[in-house]
């Protein structure tokens, strides 16, 4: 399968690649669940929350230099009644201010540069993967990803490790940075891998933003996390085993028979 912008994100892709997000959806540690995952595959189930995920689209389109296309193809996000009638929804106005953030800010600029939305599969553990990078600088020796988050300094909550984490953790961008580095590496060619950058801008009104990269012990550490659970979520996907439902997400929630009555004392605490 050949993959385009348009079909990345499709069923089929998902069913035939596996990608950072689709993995991460296997794992209890990053909040997935296998159930939920085989589920989505299946097309029998789709998540909630779909908002966030346009609002990501409005930022990425911004940094491919495709904004104006999006808000054509988007007339919801201008406000249709009222005194605001065809201005940006509020949600939207503050997307643009976080935008202005990294525009005016010449170092953002510098590692956000370069080829974007860049597609790149390659075989990494015995099976075929997808990435899709968001500026892609390989003269220059790095990548970089872009991403919009509540905040920076925020502590998250690990239901896996029962304790709070830096959101680079808790949302596994050290494993997904690590994953990138190495299917462009393998896809190239190359010798050395590329340092992976991200970019973060914040939803905080005044938005906060940051530059990070990484080095190559957190790539190997990376992909350490992918050895040690690929075989698992392979024998999953490919329905040699069973799922398992984590009985803790939105999808488990939504298709709940209880099989016992639970002790008071069985209620977890956390
Ligand atoms: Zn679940």
């Amino acid at each position: 399968m050949k993959l385009n912008k348009d079909n990345y994100f499709s069923l089929e892709a998902n069913r035939h690649y596996m990608s950072v997000s689709q993995f991460k959806g296997f794992l209890p540690s990053y909040e997935g669940c296998e159930a939920r995952s085989m589920a989505e595959l299946s097309g029998e189930y789709e998540r909630p929350n779909k908002g966030a995920f346009d609002e990501g689209h409005y930022i990425h389109a911004w940094n491919e230099g495709t904004l104006a296309d999006y808000k054509a193809d988007h007339p919801e996000i201008y406000s249709s009644q009222g005194p605001t009638k065809g201005q940006l929804k509020s949600n939207y106005k503050h997307l643009n201010k976080m935008i202005d953030v990294l525009m005016n800010d010449p170092l953002v600029m510098k590692v956000l540069a370069g080829q974007k939305e860049v597609i790149i599969t390659a075989e990494l553990f015995g099976i075929k993967w997808k990435i899709m990078i968001d500026s892609y600088q390989p003269s220059v020796g790095l990548f970089a990803d872009l991403k919009a988050l509540k905040d920076i300094d925020g502590k998250w909550w690990s239901n896996d490790a029962k304790a709070y984490e830096n959101f680079i953790d808790h949302y596994g961008y050290a494993l997904q940075m690590a994953v990138y580095a190495e299917i462009e590496k393998r896809k190239t060619g190359r010798e050395e891998w590329l340092l992976p950058h991200i970019v973060i801008v914040t939803k905080q009104d005044p938005p906060d933003h940051e530059s990070i990269y990484f080095d190559y012990d957190a790539i190997e550490a990376g992909l350490q996390i992918v050895r040690n659970n690929i075989e698992r979520v392979k024998a999953v996907k490919s329905g040699a085993a069973e799922p398992v439902r984590c009985e803790r997400c939105d999808y488990c929630r939504a298709t709940k028979k209880l099989k016992h009555i639970k002790h008071y004392g069985e209620l977890a605490v956390y």
